[in-house]
């Protein structure tokens, strides 16, 4: 036992009262607080007492990597993976042969796997729009009150921290860029290098470990999500090659006696029924997912090797599509100190994380953590096959029109439903090409979740209706195509694919040509509809552009995309008052995302009316305390307002959490100079006299400053490079004059002694 009684008598609170009360005195206003995760003032903790890190409390390491296929890993039998990290887990550990993804999108089944709530309840049915509701209890949330040091590190913005998972994480890493995502066509591909954010968890795991308190890391990598890296052999395992490399240095920082959970959030398509990626159906290739537990010190024994099945087809591969992925199929033959065959699910991985913590997380799933101790645990066998893995996509509503899609699968056999629906035998059949007979306990399931609310309202509770009321905004339920029923994704692929192809399209009169016709065919094709806009953006015409937007948003109020780029487009063309409220708009329905606050604020700024600027920012900031946009203008805007000190805080802030702006040295110069301290603000106006090459502002604001002051030896190298550079405007000429006046009249002789 490490720690012993003294840790839990500390417990947590011990050593995060004592760094908040560090930030509060550093801090000297809110935001810097709110940085380090101190709340005001700290609620006791809830549920079991505090625990201190031992055999009972082990450290935990969970990684999900990002659109891992269970088929492409080599303790599930790819002969052609190149996986000796999950491999060598696995051979210590506990093998999940089918554990399956409740949905086949990054931000939705993440939200599962750390709440253990399904996305129905939860209520983030798609990346970017909505957050995670305060009242859904969070994995981290419970550990964190259970004595546990949490920390988040991101790779993707769609797990940025505005989508609302990072509550119960003392730290959320998510430094992702404003501008790179407002620069990426799709969001799903602003990410971050996966060393950097390796690197960052570990030196949270290291400084963690002074607490003596034990540990929850949650690591998520995206190495095997689109684009795939070039280079040579297939693209995708490549990609799953890298990230078995980074989990490598998690594996070797955590050592033997933390438990190791690795899973990911879904598979990925690579043409199995039609679809390269992932989003629109719910074939095996897409909810099967690795799923690997190393308990503590590890599993002993020979290895697991269970009679091998038929691995998943590849159909339909597009002619000359991918020529360098390799699609044949890989059989399933798992390889592990313990191969669990029963179906499981990501719903289960909450509270089998909370059970591997010796801390029981009441949740919608299974605590799966019996089975490492245990390699039939009878009442968890029963509760397991008493109950299938579910899994639903809203994709194809929201982007497409079509009909979502419904799936539930026990130990024989598996059902997907939307507008039709098909049953088969997994196990002898794992493309679901024939139609079988399935136990009526599956078409159950599936007409549970159809009878879930779909995904066009949202969980909007009524104060956030009411404001999107006030604005003049009503949710309404997503349109039915004209003439009646929905399709179905699986007969949209190809539709998808003209999609995607229309999209690639460089020429953008070309591109808004198909585009359009794709709409003509399918009215309720979102995607379409925000790539024209975009192609009328490129033709330069704005006005187009806008009214494809406005009737998009007719049809889907609640498209963020679409508002968001509905905003930008306005704020462009300074139509002001449509701008502030389509952002407005995105305010209201996710207060945590901070692109609207963002919008609002430069319409401020450009209206230079300098209470709105400071009260969106304020706003802005009490919701995404770390983002640097905010920090930047409002630090600025305080500077100018009369209120420099915080302005020098929020600029400092600005600078920590990865401002891109140039000139913060220069505000926070003025800031100090208007503060009365002249020798922090020379030095920042030096540090600005680099960063802002070529600009004389910071030199020429210097020596004024210290001509002023008094101090003329100090002032005249920056007065004269002004001046020698052409920038000396009069009162730079006055002050030079007077300085050089200062220095002749010290040189010459003094007048002798009467
Ligand atoms: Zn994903």
């Amino acid at each position: 036992m490490v720690g012993g009684s003294v840790a839990k008598a500390d417990g947590r609170g011990g050593a995060r009262d004592r760094r908040c009360a560090r930030a509060r005195r550093a801090a000297g206003g809110l935001w810097l607080l709110a940085l380090v995760g101190c709340g005001e003032p700290e609620a006791p903790p809830v549920g079991p007492a505090p625990a201190g890190r031992d055999s009972d409390h082990p450290d935990i390491v969970f990684v999900t990597i990002d659109t891992l296929r269970a088929d492409r890993v080599g303790a599930y039998g790819d002969p052609l993976a190149s996986t000796p990290t999950l491999d060598a887990l696995a051979a210590e550990g506990a093998l999940f042969r089918e554990a399956h993804a409740v949905a086949p999108l990054t931000l939705p089944s993440h939200a599962t796997l750390l709440t253990g709530r399904s996305p129905a309840t939860h209520g983030l049915r798609d990346n970017g729009a909505m957050r995670l509701p305060d009242a859904v209890p969070t994995l981290a949330e419970h550990l964190r009150g259970g004595g546990y040091r949490t920390g988040a590190f991101v790779s993707a913005y769609v797990l940025d921290a505005a989508w609302g998972l990072d509550r119960g994480f003392e730290l959320y890493r998510s430094p992702f860029r404003p501008q790179d995502v407002s620069r990426a066509g799709a969001f799903g591909e602003v990410e971050l290098p996966a060393a950097e954010v390796v690197n960052a968890a570990v030196a949270w795991w290291e400084s963690a470990a002074r607490s003596g308190e034990p540990r929850f890391l949650w690591v998520h990598l995206f190495d095997p999500h689109a684009p795939w890296a070039a280079g040579p052999g297939d693209p995708y395992r490549g990609d799953v090659s890298r990230a078995d490399g980074h989990l490598r240095r998690l594996v070797e920082m955590a050592g033997p006696d933390a438990a190791i959970v690795v899973t990911a959030d879904h598979g990925e398509g690579l043409w199995s029924e039609g679809e390269r990626h992932h989003g629109l159906l719910l074939g095996r290739a897409i909810t099967r997912v690795p799923l690997i537990i190393r308990p503590p010190g590890g599993l002993a024994g020979p290895l697991e090797l269970p009679a091998p099945r038929p691995g998943l087809p590849t159909l339909g591969q597009p002619a000359g599509a991918d020529a360098e992925l390799l699609l044949d199929a890989v059989p399933d033959a798992p390889k592990a100190a313990r191969v669990v065959a029963p179906t499981v699910s990501g719903l289960d991985l909450a509270a089998t994380l909370a059970g591997l913590a010796g801390l029981p997380f009441e949740t919608e799933g299974l605590d799966l953590s019996p089975f490492l101790r245990d390699p039939s645990p009878d009442a968890l066998l029963s509760a397991l096959a008493a109950r299938p893995a579910v899994a639903e996509t809203q994709y194809p509503l929201l982007h497409l029109g079509a009909s979502p899609l419904w799936m539930a699968q026990d130990d024989a056999h598996r059902v997907i439903s939307g507008v039709w629906t098909r049953a088969c035998s997994w196990v002898e059949d794992p493309a679901c090409t024939v139609e079988a007979a399935a136990p009526p306990s599956l078409s159950d399931a599936v007409a549970k979740l159809q009878a879930a609310p779909t995904a066009s309202a949202g969980p909007l509770d009524p104060e956030v209706a009411a404001r999107l009321a006030a604005l003049g905004y009503l949710t309404e339920a997503p349109p039915a195509p004209p003439g009646g029923a929905r399709t179905d994704p699986r007969d949209e692929v190809m539709r998808l694919r003209a999609l995607r192809e229309a999209e690639l399209l460089r020429d953008p009169k070309a591109r808004a040509r198909a585009l359009e016709a794709l709409i003509a065919e399918q009215p309720g094709l979102a995607d379409a509809r925000l790539g024209l806009s975009l192609a009328h953006v490129e033709l330069g015409d704005i006005p187009r552009a806008r009214a494809v937007l406005a009737e998009l948003l007719r049809l889907w109020p609640d498209n963020m995309m679409a508002l968001n780029n509905s905003a930008a487009l306005a704020h462009l063309v300074r139509d002001d008052e449509a701008a502030l409220r389509d952002a407005g708009r995105m305010i209201a329905l996710n207060p945590r995302d901070p692109r609207g606050y963002r919008i609002q604020l430069s319409t401020h700024v450009q209206r230079e009316d300098k209470a709105a600027v400071v009260d969106v920012a304020t706003r802005g900031l009490a919701v995404a305390p770390n983002d640097p946009n905010l920090h930047y203008v409002l630090g600025v805007a305080q500077v100018q307002g009369g209120s420099p000190a915080e302005g020098a805080e929020h600029l400092k802030i600005a600078r920590l959490v990865g401002t891109e702006a140039t000139d913060v040295d220069l505000w926070l110069g003025l800031a100090y100079e208007r503060a009365g301290d002249v020798d922090a603000a020379v030095r920042h106006y030096e540090a600005a006299t680099r960063t802002m090459d070529g600009d004389l502002r910071p030199w020429g604001l210097a020596g004024l400053m210290l001509a002023r002051a008094g101090r003329c030896a100090q002032a005249l190298p920056f007065l004269v490079n002004v001046s020698k550079r052409g920038g000396a405007v009069p009162e730079v000429r006055e002050a030079l004059a007077r300085c050089e006046a200062e220095r002749q009249a010290a040189r010459a002789p003094r007048p002798a002694p009467p």
